[in-house]
């Protein structure tokens, strides 16, 4: 089952959490699959690992709304989306307009005249209140285009939060699964306990020390390790404490939020006369989920209905139901 882990490393600011998705991820896949035709192997990949990444930052900041991980690229993948509710409820999809080769990284996929953007949206379920978006490039401090998506994702925390962040991140078809360690802010309230500066030098240690352990996680292990024998393995030494893993309803799950009211209130959008045209050359219209691939259908009766004010209908009767 689909598990993600909170620990904390006991007298020391840093924190940790470890996520993994399975059944979830493969239950993605598979919809993927009969409904369109499968992304490529390096697009899977891509997109588990935004799928974990999402989840950790998303728990890590418990924004009440929708975190949106973007990847806009100029290259054959035009468009890479992770978007996970506050509840952990997680979707992806991505747009692959040309050949990814089977060992392409994130320039290949993304990057290829320099253009890929990835963008983290906290879109508010308050109604009124304006998205937060931060963007980042695809590119180090040295203009060296980056590779992996961890790398592009400690560069936003550490920009965005001013947070020092270690991600490590890995996907098969099987499994999509990611460990992020984090430097906590040190308290205004240390300082009037005193503390050194000494201290907190030594505080940085033990965040530099345990993020060396994490970087020395290999993919295979993230991906094949059971969650106590990863942390285990990795942070032995290492006082750690441990909250209850967050699974089933409460933990990461895949979920998509489309509707046939969403679907309808998309093709009103489109105005009748274009619907009309739909219907005249197909004699219906139908809409896939671009997420969950789910197929919704609309005759010309249920178009008719759509485009009836309310107040018209006999009662009783809806075309969204
Ligand atoms: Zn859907």
């Amino acid at each position: 089952m689909s598990v993600l882990h909170k620990f904390l490393f006991e007298g020391m600011p840093v924190r940790g959490m470890l996520v993994r998705l399975t059944d979830d991820w493969q239950e993605v896949l598979r919809r993927r699959a009969a409904a369109n035709s499968p992304y490529p192997a390096p697009v899977r990949a891509l997109l588990g690992e935004m799928a974990a990444a999402g989840v950790l930052m998303q728990a890590n900041i418990q924004f009440n709304g929708a975190l949106i991980l973007q990847m806009h690229g100029d290259g054959p993948v035009r468009l890479a989306v992770a978007e996970v509710q506050s509840d952990l409820a997680f979707r992806v999809t991505a747009n692959v307009v040309g050949d990814v080769a089977h060992d392409a990284r994130l320039e290949a996929m993304l990057n290829v005249h320099g253009k890929g953007r990835c963008a983290i949206t906290l879109d508010a379920k308050r109604a009124g209140q304006q998205p937060y978006q931060g963007v980042v490039s695809l590119h180090g401090d040295r203009r060296e285009p980056l590779q992996a998506l961890s790398d592009v994702l400690e560069h936003y925390m550490l920009q965005s939060e001013q947070l020092d962040t270690r991600l490590v991140l890995a996907a098969d078809d099987q499994v999509a699964a990611g460990l992020l360690i984090q430097r906590l802010p040190v308290q205004g309230a240390g300082n009037l306990e005193g503390r050194s500066r000494e201290e907190d030098i030594g505080r940085s240690e033990d965040y530099r020390r345990i993020a060396m352990l994490a970087g020395t996680l290999t993919r295979d292990e993230l991906l094949t390790l059971d969650p106590d024998a990863l942390l285990r393995r990795l942070f032995w030494e290492e006082p750690m404490v441990r909250y209850a893993p967050l699974a089933g309803p409460e933990g990461p799950r895949f979920a998509c939020s489309c509707s046939r009211e969403r679907v309808g209130a998309m093709l009103k959008g489109l105005g009748r006369e274009e619907v009309d045209d739909i219907l005249r050359e197909q004699g219906r219209v139908e809409i896939g989920c671009e997420f969950c691939g789910r197929r919704y259908e609309f005759d010309p009766v249920d178009v008719g209905e759509l485009f009836t004010p309310a107040r018209d209908q006999p009662p009783g009767s809806s075309a969204l139901n």
